[in-house]
């Protein structure tokens, strides 16, 4: 038998949300070279995840940007130091040789890093699965929208009631050849402007509906129509090529709790320097928790930046903790 892919880098990164995307930038500007996993796969994080179409405002000289373009933004500022990413695969099991991090991925590769820093927000989310049609999900189902773009000219159905569902049908609909939206419940949960936007739109909606049935080419993943079932009992047919089930996530730490780090609730414990209790393990971002501690991507990037320094000195003892300034062309 084959042995399991190896990678070694100098800094492992947990987690490719903002917190994690920039410290592929800090890390790179503190010259060492990274590797950064996520379970998820895109990168983005919550932003990603939870609410791509919405505009930020609370980030530093950005007077508002859409998150997806945030998340692009951090992700070509980091490329300048030409992070791998692997995406779409959970870090199950840290232990350690000769002092040094050694993280295996849910695929068997192993990451040698000579410190890793955790930046798993808070944690693995798991999207509330739609109650039938499962055998679609990867092809003609997904739980969340990596690029727009691909429903260009498409019939898309969208599931749910909150902002994902309601953000996702105002971004297809000038897109996408149809847009039906199917919330199970009378009322939606997102904000009032953007579902006014929406029923501006051409999106059809229904309410007190469910998805009940799937059908197409499944061993082709070509999706054809979905049957919906009101309260009343009626079935309506709507032509889809693609399923979107924004039903939301659970998020949990998941293998994280088996690490042995300090944790309280679902916050990971770190001093000053945003070490844990663990040797060359960091943490940063929403991940963390300390009196204190306020949850927002401002905070998790001091952190990250704080770690990645701390990290630089760690490995190279030789180098001073303050990186110098950028403008420096360092
Ligand atoms: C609707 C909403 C609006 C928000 N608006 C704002 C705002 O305006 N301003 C603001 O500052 N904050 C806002 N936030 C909060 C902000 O999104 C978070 O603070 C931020 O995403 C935290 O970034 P992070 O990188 O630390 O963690 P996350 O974004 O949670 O990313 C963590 C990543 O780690 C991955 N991961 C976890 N465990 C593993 C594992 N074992 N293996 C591999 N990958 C793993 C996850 O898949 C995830 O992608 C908002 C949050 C929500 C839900």
């Amino acid at each position: 038998m084959a042995a399991p892919p190896s990678i070694s880098t100098d800094v492992l990164i947990v987690g490719a949300g903002p917190t994690g995307l920039y410290g592929a930038y800090y890390a790179g500007f503190r010259g060492l070279s990274t590797v950064v996993v996520d379970v998820l796969p895109a990168l983005g994080g919550q932003v990603t995840a939870l609410y791509p179409e919405k505009e930020i405002r609370d980030v530093a000289a950005i007077p508002a940007i859409r998150g997806r373009d945030f998340v692009s933004a951090l992700e070509a500022q980091a490329a300048a130091f030409d992070p791998t990413y692997l995406l779409g695969r959970q870090a199950v099991r840290l232990t350690h040789s000769d002092g040094e991090p050694v993280v295996t991925l849910d695929d068997g590769t192993v990451v040698r890093a000579r410190a890793v820093v955790l930046t798993a927000g808070i944690g693995t989310p798991t999207p509330r699965p739609l109650p039938c049609g499962d055998e679609w999900a990867g092809t003609a189902l997904s739980y969340f929208v990596v690029d727009p773009a691909v429903h260009t000219d498409r019939d898309v159905v969208i599931v749910g009631g909150g902002d994902s569902a309601l953000d996702w049908a105002d971004a297809l609909g000038s897109i996408a050849r149809s847009v039906t939206l199917v919330h199970r419940r009378a009322a939606f949960r997102g904000h009032a402007a953007t579902l006014a936007r929406v029923r501006a739109g051409s999106t059809s909606i229904h309410v007190d509906t469910e998805v009940v049935r799937l059908d197409g080419d499944l061993e082709s993943g070509t999706l054809a129509k979905v049957t919906l079932r009101g309260r009343n009992g009626d079935e309506t047919v709507v032509a889809a090529d693609h399923v979107i089930a924004a039903l939301g996530f659970i998020s949990d730490l998941g293998p994280l709790r088996d690490w042995g780090l300090e944790l309280k609730g679902r916050s990971v414990t770190v001093d000053r320097s945003m070490r844990t209790n663990l040797p060359r393990v960091y943490a940063a971002g929403d991940l963390t928790g300390y009196d204190g501690k306020v949850k927002l991507m401002s905070v998790g990037f001091g952190e990250v930046a704080t770690a990645m320094n701390h990290v630089a000195v760690d490995l190279d003892p030789d180098l001073t903790l303050f990186p110098g300034h950028s403008t420096d062309g360092v």
